[in-house]
């Protein structure tokens, strides 16, 4: 008896130690009819380099086996060139032991490849999805998570928000008028904290789950797809989170840069062209970790480069997405990034992506667009490029008194004059602010400067580029980036139950919320399917006595914009502007009114029209 049962608890022992086990299986499954027919298949599971790997499969062939340092990866290659939808098992051996992975290769959804990105017709709306509704509060704290409470006081705690709370208020974001919504990340961030802004992600193929599901990200993105808009994710190539397993049980020496000790980035992302930098200061910007608990990943090492550039692929074919937003896209490597860009591109034509190019000046951020003559002869592939120097200019300029020579007015007139550096100016993302910058409205009590918000609004919306809007823009959220980044980033009133303004609703908005709200969506309506601002040509006039005028023009139809950049009542001849005024009356669309265009126009202090021809 004794001895039956030893014999047992042997079998049963050496069952453990020798029974395969694989943790993790990505991407869980396929596509045939991809353009680019290598699949990587990276197994992870202790041990399991001892395995043999073989599949089943019909059309799907093994191209390579790679095994790496770390004993617990395989990185299976698959040769999809002749490959049909087929299901099919991975089978791992190691002499009795057997482990059998069932794999899919899916067929893909009509018109895929098809799908038409974000673009200048466009205007996107920022949501930091912890922060906007919270529409499940049974998913608010996930047990076994490393930060498993919400703390709605808190900076950097979570506060719950949730794909349920944004999918409840589709409606709103829809009848406000922006076209597309982009997400902050939404990929899991298991980590002890601050994992509400999700920059530190622990699984690249799970959203986290006090968002919701996979499934429920898919089925929020079909809704937004039925409301005639389009979807923007946010992804993170350059790092990912200390809590990844890639950190945790690093698979090969060389995945993560600067792999013996944590060695911080300058941030000094301009020596990727500078002509004089230092090989020191190259290497510090771009393979420096952004901060301790976001290992930089080794892009140049070609599996990180597959897993990464595979990672997004999957997200637009499983999910529908219509564009990405790619974060702290210089402080990665530059050549696979443009490898990168260059495969989504093959694989789906018309997708758009932006990267997070936060220069000061337009030279460095001209740098990183596709085309560009300053990196010539590389090419980025980067279609859409983040206007930061802009977004500093606009922060000021309709505050001052605009001069002949320099303030207000004068200094985006000539910033827009410097757009000889860019390849393609319609492509650029511009902002007043986003989720890493103060407010356009720094103090609450600056709010009730309304002409500020109507000129910043008027501008942005029809000056060239592709205009994206913060959350919480239309009903005057006001922070300072001095009092910290979860300030920026503020519950949306109404979002959670119990509240005690509901901001979604016109009755709970003050009145100057209720103004702003009426103006901001009165725009928007208009602007949406605009031809003339999506794709016209842009004419300015330097400023003259306090005020600036530009032209959209498309076809024979044109928007001229005349904004007044002075505190005082200027009147202005208008024989200047003569080639832009093709009648003697137009119709303002902000006020209604039919605006009578003869010798001299006199506008009032701060004012803004914008002329339809
Ligand atoms: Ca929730």
């Amino acid at each position: 008896m004794k001895k039956n049962v030893l014999i047992l608890f042997f079998i049963l022992f050496s069952y453990s130690i020798f029974a395969i086990d694989v943790k993790n299986v990505e991407p869980a499954f396929w596509w045939a009819g991809m353009k680019n027919t290598e699949l990587q298949v990276l197994l992870y599971g202790d041990n399991i380099v001892k395995s043999e790997v073989s599949i089943t499969a019909k059309s799907t062939k093994i191209k390579e086996v790679v095994k790496l340092e770390n004993a617990n990866y395989i990185l299976l290659y698959l040769d999809l060139s002749g490959a049909t939808p087929e299901k099919f098992d991975i089978i791992l051996q190691e002499g009795k032991q057997k482990k059998v992975i069932p794999y899919e290769i899916k067929e893909r959804k009509q018109g895929s490849s098809q799908r038409v990105g974000f673009n200048a017709s466009d205007v996107l709306y920022l949501i930091m999805p912890d922060r906007f509704a919270n529409g499940d509060p049974s998913n608010d704290a996930i047990p076994g998570m490393r930060e498993s409470k919400v703390d709605r006081n808190g900076q950097y705690t979570r506060h719950g928000g949730d794909f349920k709370g944004v999918s409840d208020h589709l409606d709103y974001i829809h009848d406000l008028g922006v076209t597309a919504i982009w997400f902050n990340p939404v990929l899991e961030n298991d980590m002890k904290e601050g994992s509400y802004h999700g920059y530190a992600s622990t699984d690249y193929y799970k959203v986290d789950r006090r968002f919701g599901t996979n499934q429920e990200f898919v089925d929020l993105v079909d809704k937004v797809h039925t409301k005639g808009m389009k979807v923007v994710m946010d992804m993170i190539f350059n790092h990912c989170g200390s809590e990844h397993y890639f950190f945790t049980d690093r698979p090969s020496r060389d995945w993560f840069n600067f792999p013996d000790k944590y060695v911080q980035t300058s941030y000094k992302t301009m020596s990727q062209f500078d002509p004089h930098a230092s090989n020191f200061d190259k290497k510090l910007s771009a393979d420096g970790w952004f901060v301790e608990t976001m290992p930089d990943l080794n892009q140049r090492n070609p599996h990180v480069a597959k897993y990464l550039i595979q990672n997004s692929i999957w997200w637009i074919e499983y999910s529908g997405i219509d564009g990405i937003r790619q974060d702290t896209h210089p402080y990665a490597d530059y050549d696979m990034m443009a490898q990168w860009c260059k495969e989504v591109t093959e694989e789906y034509p018309d997708f758009n992506i932006v990267g997070e190019t936060w220069l000061n000046n337009n030279v460095g951020v001209a740098f990183w667009q596709k085309d560009s003559k300053l990196a010539h002869p590389k090419n980025s592939y980067l279609r859409s490029v983040m206007d930061f120097p802009l977004t500093d200019i606009m922060n000021s300029a309709f505050d001052q008194e605009t001069t002949d020579w320099g303030q207000g007015f004068s200094r985006i007139h000539e910033y827009l004059a410097q757009d000889i550096v860019y390849a393609n100016t319609m492509e650029l993302l511009i902002f007043l602010d986003n989720h890493d910058t103060s407010r356009f409205y720094k103090k609450e009590e600056d709010t009730s400067n309304l002409n500020r918000y109507k000129q910043a609004l008027a501008f942005l919306l029809t000056t060239r580029g592709i205009p994206q809007i913060y959350y919480g823009t239309e009903i005057l959220m006001a922070a300072d980036k001095s009092e910290g980044d979860g300030y920026l980033r503020r519950d949306f009133p109404g979002g959670w139950a119990g509240d005690k303004v509901n901001a979604f609703e016109a009755k709970d908005r003050t009145p100057n919320q209720n103004e702003a709200f009426d103006y901001t969506r009165k725009l928007l309506n208009w602007r949406k399917g605009n031809e003339v601002i999506a794709k016209g040509t842009l004419k300015q006039f330097v400023p003259y006595n306090g005020v600036y005028a530009y032209e959209r023009k498309y076809n024979n139809r044109s928007v001229v914009v005349i904004l007044s950049g002075s505190d005082s009542e200027k009147t202005i001849s208008l024989e200047r502007y003569k080639e832009i005024l093709p009648k003697s009356q137009a119709k303002d669309i902000i006020s209604g009114n039919t605006i009578s265009l003869g010798e001299t126009l006199t506008i009032s202090p701060r004012k803004v029209l914008i002329l339809e021809f």
